[in-house]
């Protein structure tokens, strides 16, 4: 089987992590999540999560080296061997290029591009009321991370939308289970 590696974007709070939960548990895709991994460096306080962390705190990106690097020894785990859901990467027009170089590896590319779209205001509501105890769910932060995403759209899209068809957009503003029946029928279209 041709491994399969697909990017979920959207802005914070549209659902993807949990969308990317949900398909890697039924279909057995791997998610690599570039902010779980930070949050999972930090807890181990490994020297990388604490630089990481001097970001996040603030709502920032964290430096493309740091975030590149850390993706690059991701994939080099036996479990993206079958493909990956890249949820939270890339988030810069240099990711995008180092994850279209990274894939070459597996003599693959980026199979398709899941855009979770959710009006801002929307997203604000969500995360304001999100319970996780997240660190960079204060409102402040929120408010940088949200005026941000605008940003990371235009760096990250033009690298896609030229490729016809690559991006699938998705209404993120709907439940957890309909928006789930959209994304795993267009992510089964490109396992068959
Ligand atoms: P959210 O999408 O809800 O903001 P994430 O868990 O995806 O949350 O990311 C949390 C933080 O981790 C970001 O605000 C940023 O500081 C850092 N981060 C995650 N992914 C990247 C990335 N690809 N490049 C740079 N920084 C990142």
């Amino acid at each position: 089987m041709t491994p399969v590696f697909i990017v979920f974007f959207g802005p914070p709070g549209c659902g993807k992590g949990t969308q990317a939960k949900k398909i890697t548990e039924e279909l057995g895709l791997t998610q690599i999540s570039t902010g779980d991994l930070f949050r999972k460096h930090l807890g181990e306080k490994t020297p990388l999560g604490l630089k990481a962390q001097e970001y996040m705190s603030k709502g920032e990106l964290v430096p493309d080296d740091i975030t590149i690097s850390m993706v690059r020894e991701r994939l080099q785990e036996p479990d993206v061997a079958t493909g990956a859901i890249f949820d939270g990467f890339p988030r810069t027009g240099a990711q995008a290029q180092a994850l279209d170089d990274l894939l070459k590896e597996f003599e693959s590319d980026v199979t398709m591009v899941v855009d979770f779209a959710l009006p801002i205001e929307i997203s604000r509501e969500r995360l304001m009321g999100r319970q996780e105890g997240r660190a960079d769910d204060k409102p402040e932060v929120i408010e940088k991370r949200l005026n941000d995403h605008q940003a990371v759209e235009d760096s990250v899209m033009p690298h896609y939308r030229g490729k016809a068809d690559l991006v699938k957009e998705v209404d993120a503003e709907r439940g957890i289970d309909e928006i789930y029946e959209d994304v795993r029928a267009l992510i089964q279209s490109v396992l068959n």
